[in-house]
């Protein structure tokens, strides 16, 4: 049986394309350096998957920041303010994913959003009236060439036509069909030279076809589809759909004239079903995306080759593959060397998935003639999935059964506790404050390696944070901001933190995915049932509110994000390991509250991220759950305790009434990045809640003015009470530098004194 694999990894398993990056960003390192880093990796993985055996191996996977951003700028996607910039090529892409600021201009960044339920991030292309969509490019040729020369042929990746014309933003009159044709015509080209360089396969992305699509959408897809294939010569066409099942629109794409159709039997519940009720054109191959390319447990044979066998009583053709790519898990085990074989057996990342589509399909030829029993990759495999002993905790499970309704309701209601809150705590119109860290310098992350390899005392990486936590608390005080956080300089991530300091939770050094841009982040795994050892923030609170006089805000992160942004367990539900973990950081802002913290913010920034694509499943598969796993979390504190919750991206907009449901006192959310849009929402659903939408972008390392932010406060103003309006950046300001937040935020202070002043005038 052949394999596919539907993109590879690319930021390098010791992260040498971040380093590269960020290298080149402070001009440390040339153009051409970081070109010759970016070849390298490709090579890598090439010849990674060229070994592994894999026969359908992707090039174009690869994208120094963002494969849609890539597609925009080969069709010639490129907002006139980047273009007058006057940048080299690669200095205006950067400039369109991060923002630019120097000697040449001041731009901010495109939007970036969640790529689906993932946490990586793409670039929002942004189109206008005026944008001429041409293939303006050749990246995809030039992959294609590379991998050739070095002896692998290659399917080439494409993000989707449909996909991007759903995914980009237009901001004139026009809308996705006035630039169908011309979109097209530029694929149609770029196919045209692939199939003049001898490419076989292209691997046209579109796993927008996974939401809800309306007779609309399913005229577009034909529209674009319907000329890509008529023009179509000798390149086969694989059309690739990942994070869901197409029961929308499956007779369609079965109809057209595709060479191979790829779906995703992982997080495609219906997908099964839909081949089975349906069938599968027998002319066609069908790419089964059957090894999980999400999560990092180890692919179940026995239920792959279930599968594979029901699949072929149906499909001719059979392909096995990865149910998306491979981006979204790290590269490798052998980074690993904490990790005892007896964990690290249950894993695979990146390379071993390689070797399980490898072993898997001779497992299946071997099954069409006989029995896989006696194969020692099968039974090795099987035991595996004999039962984890040491992932249960029987106290753990009992107190989850014991939850009951009232523990998810926190009294008195929203209003009686907002009322009390504004009288105890006292603050000014507009309170100003951030979402919580604050610049990790090289001197934060040096102590904690210190104290991680032992060369250093647990006092003197405690003191270290503290005298850090110290000159925060002055910094904020300084530039005057309202409520005062710690700076969150012990923790390294907002979920490992809290994974480190709960049973149940395991730890990897390298396993590292790309978040965004030159972002990623190392999420841990939950290995068994969790619960909370002892407090965890509680000291640094404490001391923190030994500094000042003004309020400080303790820092939590939420369950939901906190399961988000784990590889969670296969073996119990994830709603059932999201009550687990609420309860454990129940007891941490109980214990806050007891020391005298009197404003808890717990973080949901993955909230949304988890959200069902469809929206038939929003409630009954998701928020039903979700959000009173949230509540659970705050339900048990005083009514004068102030909570807070911080949510990345703002686009909430259908959920609003469930984010108000969360009944936290206070959001902060994502805004400036996506032009404020969420605000009307707000207004037009009476959101309760109090509400700080970012009056500027932190993850851009732009200082904004003093006139930008009061023009996002005017703005804010128009459709948000005075009384509940909260002035914040929006997001942590971790991967900031010191300067530029310092600038910013007494750009922020000034903005919110010169509205204070200003209303008192009106
Ligand atoms: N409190 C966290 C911080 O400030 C929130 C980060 C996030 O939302 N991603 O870093
Ligand atoms: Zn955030």
């Amino acid at each position: 049986m052949k394999t596919s694999v539907i993109g590879y990894p690319r930021i390098g398993k010791n992260r040498e394309l971040k380093f590269a990056s960020e290298s080149f960003f402070k001009n440390e390192i040339t153009e051409a350096a970081l070109l010759d880093v970016a070849a390298e990796l490709r090579k890598d993985s090439l010849l990674k998957q060229k070994e592994a055996g894999i026969s359908f191996i992707p090039s174009n996977d690869f994208s120094f920041y963002d494969n849609v951003l890539d597609a925009a700028v080969l069709f010639n996607i490129v907002p006139d303010r980047y273009k007058t910039l006057g940048l080299s090529e690669l200095e205006t892409y950067f400039a369109m994913a991060r923002g630019y600021q120097g000697e040449k201009g001041n731009v901010k960044a495109l939007a970036m959003k969640k790529w689906f339920n993932t946490n990586y991030h793409y670039i929002v292309p942004e189109i206008d009236d005026n944008t001429e969509i041409k293939l303006n490019g050749n990246k995809p040729v030039e992959a294609y060439k590379e991998a050739k020369a070095l002896g692998v042929e290659t399917k080439v990746a494409l993000v989707g036509p449909f996909t991007f014309l759903k995914l980009a933003k237009y901001t004139g009159d026009k809308t996705a069909k006035d630039f169908v044709s011309s979109l097209v015509t530029g694929y149609i080209e770029l196919i045209d030279k692939l199939a003049a360089e001898g490419a076989e396969w292209v691997q046209i992305d579109e796993p927008s076809l996974v939401k809800d699509v309306d007779s609309e959408d399913k005229a577009l897809f034909r529209e674009i589809y319907q000329s890509i294939l008529k023009n179509k010569k000798s390149v086969k066409i694989l059309i690739q759909t990942y994070f869901g099942d197409i029961r929308d629109i499956y007779s369609e794409v079965t109809s057209l004239d595709f060479d191979g159709i790829g779906l995703d039997f992982i997080e495609g519940r219906k997908t099964l079903g839909l081949v089975k009720t349906n069938g599968f054109p027998a002319d066609k191959i069908l790419f089964a995306g059957l090894v999980n390319g999400k999560n990092i447990w180890r692919n179940n044979y026995a239920k792959t080759i279930d599968a594979l066998k029901e699949l072929k009583a149906v499909a001719a053709n059979v392909v096995l593959g990865t149910s998306c790519s491979l981006l979204h898990v790290p590269y490798t085990l052998d980074s690993e060397s904490k990790l005892s074989d007896d964990y690290l057996k249950h894993f695979a990342f990146a390379e071993e998935k390689l070797q399980e589509l490898r072993e898997l399909s001779e497992l299946t030829d071997i099954a069409d003639n006989g029995n896989v029993a006696a194969q020692a990759t099968f039974t090795d495999n099987q035991q595996l999935f004999q039962g984890r002993v040491d992932s249960v905790d029987e106290a753990v499970k009992k107190r989850v059964a014991g939850i009951k309704d009232s523990d998810y309701t926190r009294l008195p209601d929203f209003y009686e506790r907002e009322k009390i809150q504004k009288e105890k705590l006292n603050l000014p119109l507009f309170p100003t404050t951030t979402i919580g860290s604050f610049p990790q310098t090289q001197d934060v992350r040096q102590n904690r390696q210190k104290f991680r390899k032992g060369l250093i005392s647990v006092e003197e990486y405690m003191e270290f944070n503290k005298n850090k936590i110290a000159e925060c608390i002055k910094l904020q005080e300084e530039i005057g901001l309202d409520v005062i956080v710690h700076g969150e300089y012990e923790r390294n991530d907002m979920v490992e933190y809290f994974g480190e300091n709960l049973s149940g939770y395991i730890f990897t050094e390298k396993a590292w995915v790309q978040s965004y841009g030159t972002r990623c982040v190392k999420p841990p795994i939950i290995w068994g049932d969790v619960s909370r050892k002892k407090p965890i923030t509680v000291e640094w609170s404490k001391y923190a509110k030994s500094c000042t006089d003004k309020p400080v805000k303790g820092m939590l992160t939420g369950p939901v994000t906190i399961l988000n942004w784990s590889f969670p367990r296969e073996d119990i539900s994830i709603k059932e390991s999201t009550l687990q973990i609420a309860l454990a950081i129940r007891d941490e802002v109980l214990d806050l509250e007891a020391n005298g913290i009197d404003i808890i913010q717990i973080d949901e920034a993955a909230l949304r991220e988890k959200l069902p694509l469809r929206k038939s499943d929003w409630y009954s598969e998701y928020l039903d759950w979700a959000i009173p796993a949230f509540r659970l979390v705050h339900s048990g504190v005083k009514p004068e305790t102030q909570i807070h919750t911080h949510m990345c991206y703002s686009e909430f907009t259908d959920i609003i009434p469930a984010i108000d449901d969360m009944d936290a006192d206070v959001i902060t959310f994502e805004a400036s990045r996506s032009d404020l849009q969420i605000l009307d929402s707000l207004k037009e659903n009476n959101f309760k809640t109090e509400v700080g939408p970012g009056v500027y972008d932190i993850h851009s390392p732009r200082v904004p003015s003093v006139d930008e932010i009061v023009k996002a406060l005017s703005d804010m103003r128009s459709r948000i009470e005075d009384r509940k309006l909260w002035v914040n950046p929006d997001c942590g300001l971790k991967t900031r530098g010191e300067t530029e937040t310092k600038a910013s935020l007494i750009n922020l202070v000034k903005a919110a004194e010169q509205i204070r002043k200003s209303g008192a005038e009106s």
